[in-house]
């Protein structure tokens, strides 16, 4: 019963611990090992869009990510947000974090959630249960190939 409390009341915060409590070792420098990672994924990517924030205080309208409304937060990484903003969720719901859907970071993301939360369910519930505080766009497409891949599923 103990456990089964634990797991609602986890399920009770935000995603952002859901996904900290499902994907983390006991490691305490985690956290800060996921960032640096997601922070080295989006330089790797968004180079140019990074830089013209810190620059230029915004994209340029030639960039293809114009329309996500993309900012720096005070992790120093690029989210995208504000027409989440009115929505219920928690805040980094409302305000992704943007993750390319073709970097094997992403499919590590996707393939813990399609594995672990999701019990190796089809691409719909894999979605669902996807944690909100990531926005990847296309991400149908590489959720599809981690399940063409996935060794329980074929
Ligand atoms: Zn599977």
């Amino acid at each position: 019963m103990f456990v089964a409390n634990r797991v609602a009341a986890i399920h009770e915060q935000s995603e952002v611990t859901q996904w900290r409590h499902m994907g983390s070792t006991s490691n305490p420098a985690d956290d800060a090992t996921r960032g640096l990672m997601l922070d080295c994924v989006q330089w790797e990517y968004y180079e140019s869009e990074i830089k013209d924030l810190k620059e230029l205080g915004a994209l340029r309208k030639t960039s293809p990510l114009f329309l996500l409304e993309l900012h720096l937060r005070e992790d120093g990484l690029l989210h995208a947000g504000g027409w989440l903003e009115r929505a219920p969720l928690t805040t980094g719901s409302k305000y992704p974090v943007l993750l390319p859907w073709d970097h094997h970071v992403t499919e590590l993301i996707v393939r813990e959630t399609h594995e672990n939360k999701a019990g190796h369910s089809g691409r719909d519930i894999t979605l669902a249960v996807m944690p909100h505080e990531f926005l990847v766009p296309k991400g149908r497409r590489l959720i599809e190939w981690v399940l063409k891949g996935c060794h329980v599923c074929r």
